[in-house]
């Protein structure tokens, strides 16, 4: 059937051949790059011819319509990358992919080799090696091409052992290249219409030339199909123009004023095929003296645990390289979710490159600067966009201060504390006195970690207009900590509602202690090393208040928290280092002193009582003592 004649032969180099084992046993992880490898040469090329008509060299046709396009045909077991770029004589062909740069790619291969598999897409595309990696799903590669300065269709014939010819050609073609993959048995995956279009999809959905996908199989069965003759029906079956896969001009490419909220929505829901809008989105637009372009969407999450799923997609030159870089991006913004466009990296680079190289770290240092500055205008510009914002942001920055010092400081004016009462304010905002009163000599932000389970002290603080921020959630134990060591000596301290008494509830006036009730409480908690302070409170119906120091509570919490990670054997389930500070206001408080000596028995019945509740409104009782206080209110009940 072949009716070409060989007209020359040849073999790629020994090391040439030498190399195709590796780039097959380097690779095995990442085949799928080879089609983009590919269609980005095609892309190239097309880019080429397009640079040479604006300069003149060459004239183009009227209507020059630029193209790619892919085509697997199972039946004939190829895989065919077309375009219509500028084409390649057969003294470029030889020049071109008949001979590899090898002693740099050698050099490299020999060094890197010990570093196994994550640094070989290092070599390919950074050497020339790309079209070569076609071998890694093809046994054989065709190569049907027409150069620009016209000439004939030129055939050359590639084997994965190394050797190649020149044969005639089998069609002519016009300007631009074919590739044909002869696909191996071992690889027909791709072969498959879905295969392919889903890593072109992934690949080249923004490629800056059109791409089109032809599905031999399916396009055959539709010119079988019967014809119909009632012309109605006809119009209305009449394939639909074929579409382009890729998006020529993704968005990010444009200028950020030229940009809709609706196409910005729109391209997220396409990128990341997420139906839930995101809060906001950050355009950069650098060309100088950093040239990259990107779009970073902060996402809206459903709770505090799934903002750990980020994805930031990396393009060359609108070409996808790779997902989550962290080289590129620090790690903690890779909850966001967004693309960046760095033309300045090389197509496939090593994370060893990326770890070295001042372009990656300042493109970085850009993105977190560019981060901050959008929270800051936010919370200075469109406060209540920001405040409507803040609950689903929240966790993301907090655990964003926490792993960059850098970042804390640059948006540390814009940090917000949800109140018990639904506001949010700033740290300046918590602190800021009234006109008339005198500034607190401690700053000290109070704080609850469970508005429900301590609204007894909610409520007492609320009454004396002290504000309670709601720091509820888990990552917001080790934010304080990281918040009080940035700030400081002199700096902001953080005290849970239930750490002490605060001076502003408690009231002025003569103090009465008494040992016969300290005692009692020592006995009814079953704690003889209770604290116990008698203070007269501004609120006189609550004859007692329990609390913590802040310091034993956060030395307890992680403590249990190091033995939920197995770090330890048993905890106690609660701190044992309790005050209890005996309101001296309370008329219960003056009654309990009383029956002290006239009736011992009930007199410890009531303080039992007190001291359970007391408990209740700080946390949740162990089964044991919610055993003991429901028993003994019954008791009390039948002696009323
Ligand atoms: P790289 O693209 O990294 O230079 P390749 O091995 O992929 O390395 O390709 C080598 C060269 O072959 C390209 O630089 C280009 O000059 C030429 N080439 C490859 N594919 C095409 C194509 N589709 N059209 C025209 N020239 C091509």
């Amino acid at each position: 059937m072949n009716q070409e004649s060989t007209r020359r032969s040849g073999g790629i180099s020994v090391e040439t051949a030498h190399i195709f084992p590796i780039i097959k046993k380097w690779l095995y992880s990442e085949k799928d790059i080879f089609l983009r490898e590919l269609v980005s040469n095609a892309a190239d090329a097309v880019t080429k011819h397009k640079r040479l008509v604006s300069l003149g060299e060459i004239e183009s046709g009227e209507d020059e319509t630029y193209r790619i396009t892919v085509t697997v045909d199972k039946a004939a077991g190829t895989l065919t990358v077309s375009d219509n770029g500028i084409g390649m004589t057969e003294e470029e062909v030889t020049r071109y992919l008949g001979n590899i740069a090898l002693s740099g790619a050698l050099d490299f291969i020999n060094k890197y080799e010990g570093e196994g598999e994550k640094n070989a897409t290092g070599i390919i595309g950074h050497f020339g090696l790309g079209f070569y990696s076609a071998f890694m799903v093809a046994d054989t590669v065709e190569v049907i091409t027409r150069s620009f300065t016209g000439g004939e269709t030129i055939r050359w014939v590639c084997n994965a052992d190394g050797s190649y010819e020149f044969t005639d050609a089998p069609y002519e073609r016009g300007r631009g290249t074919d590739i044909i993959l002869h696909v191996t048995e071992e690889e027909s995956e791709y072969l498959g219409a879905y295969k392919v279009k889903d890593m072109l999809d992934k690949y080249c959905s923004f490629m800056p030339t059109e791409i089109y996908f032809v599905d031999a199989d399916r396009a055959e069965g539709t010119e079988e199909e019967p014809a119909d003759t009632d012309t109605e029906n006809a119009e209305e079956k009449a394939p639909a123009e074929p579409t382009p896969i890729n998006d020529t001009t993704p968005l990010w490419q444009k200028s950020p004023s030229e940009c809709t909220e609706e196409e910005y929505k729109d391209f997220y829901r396409k990128v990341f095929r997420d139906y839930r809008e995101p809060l906001f989105h950050i355009h950069i637009n650098a060309d100088y003296p950093l040239n990259f372009k990107g779009i970073l969407y902060f996402p809206r999450l459903n709770n505090e645990y799934e903002s750990m799923e980020g994805q930031v997609k990396l393009y060359y030159n609108q070409v996808f390289v790779a997902d989550n870089i962290k080289e590129v991006i620090p790690e903690y913004l890779l909850m966001l979710k967004g693309v960046l466009d760095c033309p300045e990296l090389p197509l496939n680079v090593s994370r060893s490159y990326l770890q070295n190289n001042t372009y990656v770290s300042k493109v970085s240092a850009h993105i977190v600067k560019k981060v901050c500055d959008k929270l800051n205008s936010l919370c200075l510009n469109e406060r209540e966009t920001y405040e409507g914002v803040w609950d689903s942001i929240k966790t993301f920055v907090e655990y964003a201060c926490m792993r960059d010092r850098k970042f804390y400081d640059r948006v540390s004016d814009s940090l917000l504390f949800k109140l018990t009462d639904g506001k949010y304010v700033t740290v300046e905002e918590y602190f800021k006195v009234e006109e008339g009163e005198t500034e607190p000599a401690e700053k000290i932000l109070y704080y609850t970690s469970d508005p429900e389970g301590q609204a007894q002290y909610v409520s007492l603080f609320e009454a004396e207009g002290i504000k309670v921020a709601v720091l509820d959630r888990l990552i917001d134990t080790q934010f304080v900590q990281m918040y009080e060591s940035y700030a400081g000596e002199g700096g902001v301290k953080f005290r849970r509602i239930d750490a002490d008494v605060a001076a502003a509830l408690q009231a002025d006036g003569d103090v009465t202690e008494s040992e016969a009730l300290t005692a009692l409480y020592r006995e009814v908690s079953g704690n003889d090393k209770l604290e116990v302070k008698f203070t007269p409170l501004k609120d006189g119906s609550t004859p007692a208040m329990l609390t913590v120091s802040e310091e034993s509570r956060r030395m307890e919490e992680m403590m249990r928290m190091y033995a939920m990670q197995g770090g330890m054997g048993s905890m106690p389930a609660y701190p044992v280092d309790y005050t209890l500070t005996v309101n001296t206001a309370s008329p219960l408080t003056g009654k309990l002193m009383d029956l002290c000596e006239a009736d011992p028995d009930k007199a410890k019945l009531i303080a039992s009582q007190i001291y359970r509740l007391c408990l209740l409104s700080q946390r949740k009782l162990t089964a044991e003592e919610l055993t003991d206080f429901l028993a003994a209110g019954f008791d009390l009940l039948g002696k009323l």
